[in-house]
């Protein structure tokens, strides 16, 4: 259960009346900020707009792990802060961002939520968007039986609710700790109506590097992508550090910030086309500008080509196929054959040539007396038959028999196919005879024939 504090939500009919039933978010879009509107900053970067999603429509997002992201024009990031409150660092970017007038979302931590509740109240009455990010944070929900799943989501969804005293300012978007994606937790999520975010680019600032390498990595990965969901850590001094340099480059080199809010009944989601949810869709015009237009070719007229005739295709007799002087020294002293080694041309039937072909003699098909086969039947793949008349077969019955040892069990069931004298049958045998004359080969290439059936 998404419990206590969503245990209305699944029955409800309407994602969106889900939402305003339990309050969810209402009020967050009207307190976005506008870059234009900072009063005392005239150097903010600001939000330049509004997105509003519907979780339920595009329950996974980020393209770090999945298909889609953000429905982001280029130029535009997302921030989101995660594993948070903690009151020194948290307080300390809750302020630079008012100072820049951005709104971001923030993913708390059940357990922090429980220990600084005042802390999550200031996020949201900054007008931030608040999602969580699990109870206690643990990095293997992508192992965990899916009760423990379920308790993690719920517990940390209620201990953040709590501690902003109702539902209305926490949105139902939820950050997989360490991204340890799973099935079990994607399913449960999406059932409740809650939005999983991965991210699109990060900028390692849980790792020991310095804040400047946090910096670097940000712009960086933001310039390779031109746009997309930024994950960062509340919690890390380095972050702290790094974040105002960090915005003003952004805005110095043309980035815009998006403030994300779920949908309500008073907010719907903002109107997008699936293309958008992707991070570089496909652009009609991409491929009219590398695709040259055919030509319109201007056609004199409408004369037919002569099809080719018979003699176009004759073979032409005295072409050499290869220099034979030089045959020997290109092949440093080995010789190479003058002509090709494709077989030699056949001149093309007549046009009066028949068309049924003579049946073959029957002599054709005989085999060498002498030579009998007996071709062992499915339930026998070792069995090769001698000449009846061998004079050797009493002598080397014993040797079959310790041949056959690994198929007696099943040596009366033979059924064999004879051939005698040219002349062929099935002979269902209940005797062994021995297989001697011709044992070797022939032997061999059946038992090969039958390892591969
Ligand atoms: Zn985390």
């Amino acid at each position: 259960m998404i419990g206590k504090v969503w245990a209305g939500v699944r029955a409800q009919q309407s994602a969106v009346l889900c939402f305003v039933m339990l309050g969810l978010c209402t009020g967050l879009a009207a307190q976005t900020a506008i870059a234009a509107d900072c009063p005392g900053h005239p150097d903010a970067i600001g939000t330049s707009r509004t997105l509003v999603v519907d979780p339920r429509e595009h329950p996974r997002i980020g393209t770090m792990q999945y298909p889609e992201t953000l429905p982001l024009e280029d130029h535009e990031v997302v921030l989101t802060f995660d594993d948070g409150p903690l009151p020194r660092n948290s307080d300390q970017i809750l302020q630079i961002l008012a100072d820049q007038c951005v709104k971001a979302t923030f993913f708390t931590i059940g357990k922090m939520a429980q220990a600084y509740p005042a802390n999550v109240r200031k996020l949201r009455d900054a007008g931030h968007t608040i999602g969580t990010h699990s109870w206690d944070h643990p990095l293997t929900m992508n192992r965990m039986p899916v009760e423990r799943v379920r308790q993690e989501i719920d517990d940390g969804i209620a201990a953040v609710s709590a501690a902003l005293g109702d539902t209305t300012a926490l949105a139902p978007f939820f950050r997989i700790p360490g991204l340890a994606r799973a099935q079990d937790v994607e399913d449960y999520a999406a059932s409740a109506g809650v939005q999983i975010w991965s991210a699109d680019f990060l900028a390692d600032d849980w790792r020991h590097i310095s804040s400047s390498r946090v910096y670097e990595l940000a712009i960086n990965r933001l310039e390779n992508y031109g746009k997309g969901i930024l994950l960062l850590h509340d919690i890390q001094a380095r972050t702290v550090a790094a974040l105002p340099r960090i915005l003003a480059e952004m805005k110095a080199r043309g980035y815009r910030i998006v403030h994300v809010v779920p949908a309500t009944l008073q907010d719907p989601a903002t109107p997008t086309e699936p293309p958008q949810w992707l991070l570089h869709p496909p652009s009609e015009n991409v491929a009219i500008s590398h695709w040259p237009k055919i030509p319109a070719f201007t056609v004199a007229s409408a004369e037919m080509l002569p099809a080719p005739s018979r003699s176009d295709l004759d073979w032409q007799d005295g072409l050499p196929m290869a220099p034979a002087e030089n045959a020997t020294s290109r092949g440093r002293g080995v010789p190479v054959p003058r002509e090709a080694p494709w077989p030699s041309e056949s001149l093309p039937a007549p046009d009066s040539a028949a068309t049924v072909l003579p049946s073959p003699a029957q002599n054709v098909f005989e085999m060498q007396e002498g030579l009998r086969v007996v071709l062992a039947s499915a339930a026998s793949p070792r069995h090769v038959e001698p000449p009846i008349s061998s004079t050797r077969e009493a002598g080397l019955a014993k040797s079959d028999r310790d041949d056959d040892s690994r198929g007696a069990g099943s040596r009366k069931h033979h059924a064999r196919l004879a051939h005698r004298g040219g002349a062929s049958h099935v002979a269902a045998r209940g005797n062994r005879a021995v297989a001697h004359a011709h044992r070797g080969p022939l032997k061999h290439l059946v038992q090969v024939k039958r390892r591969h059936v």
